[in-house]
């Protein structure tokens, strides 16, 4: 659910008192009114009001991004952010679940992995050097193959649809509002190359566990079935709803993140 929603709702009907009854079933509670006073405990101030604090255990750790940088196809340097993998996150992509199962021999799902945090060098290059690096994960399949919503780790509530259009071929774009250190972080989730999205499927609207997000398709990569699965962390004061599609994938908006930070393990 959206953080501004919550508070939006709760804003005027509860009182702080309220909200540290309610503090054993955080999961359901609704933030209260500040009014100056301190939060209770378990709880952070936002804005005006006190929102839950994340439960032992459920918050992921904290993510830091780091520069870097790749020349493009005209020989000059193309500086962005980007979020390596923790050391934490194990570096064998078939211990991740994607929202697709494996299409490769022996089981793999991944054919081209993240690469941003490489240098200059070690980055991909296409056979045109029309792209350079890679920020995100390819996972070929067969042509129409549903595309199911697997929620990322540390995940509240629903995904939310922020983009359905042309981007990386048919692309859909969700939300995602991740509990990471104590904080509460928006990522979003690129879908692209997409042989359709699911029908009826609109910005705004919210997708959960096993949700049809679309089929795998080679639209803006020709003969090359697959899907370009992409995470990106949204920069503090961002308002993400607010942009167009292009400038979701940003780098003044969006941190582009290795998805195993994200990705939920098998
Ligand atoms: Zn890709």
């Amino acid at each position: 659910m959206r953080l501004e929603a919550i508070a939006l709702v709760a804003l005027g009907t509860m009182t702080v008192g309220a909200a540290a009854r309610s503090n054993a079933t955080r999961k359901s509670a609704q933030p209260a009114q500040v009014g100056g006073s301190q939060c209770p405990e378990g709880w952070l101030p936002d804005g005006d009001v006190c929102v839950p604090l994340p439960s032992e255990g459920e918050d992921g750790p904290e993510l830091q991004d780091v520069a870097n940088a790749h020349r493009d196809r005209h020989g000059n340097w193309v500086r962005y952010d980007q979020i390596p993998r923790l050391p934490e996150r194990p570096a064998d992509y078939d211990l991740y679940r994607y929202p697709i199962p494996p299409g490769m021999p022996g089981g793999h799902a991944v054919i081209s992995g993240y690469d941003l945090d490489q240098p200059n060098e070690r980055q991909r290059r296409g056979p045109t050097l029309s792209h350079v690096g890679h920020g995100g994960v390819d996972l070929p399949q067969k042509k129409g193959t549903p595309i199911l919503m697997a929620p990322l780790e540390h995940q509240e509530g629903d995904a939310e649809i922020l983009f359905v259009g042309d981007l990386f071929g048919r692309t859909v774009i969700t939300l995602h509002t991740l509990r990471e250190a104590g904080q509460i972080r928006e990522y979003i989730l690129l879908f692209g190359h997409l042989d359709a999205p699911a029908p009826g499927i609109a910005k705004g609207g919210h997708l959960g566990a096993g949700d049809l997000v679309g089929s795998v398709g080679d639209t803006g990569s020709p003969e090359l079935v697959h899907l370009h699965l992409e995470a990106r962390r949204v920069r503090a004061g961002v308002k993400i709803r607010e942009e167009p599609g292009h400038k979701l994938v940003a780098n003044e908006c969006t941190v582009v993140c290795d998805p195993r930070n994200v990705l939920p393990l098998k």
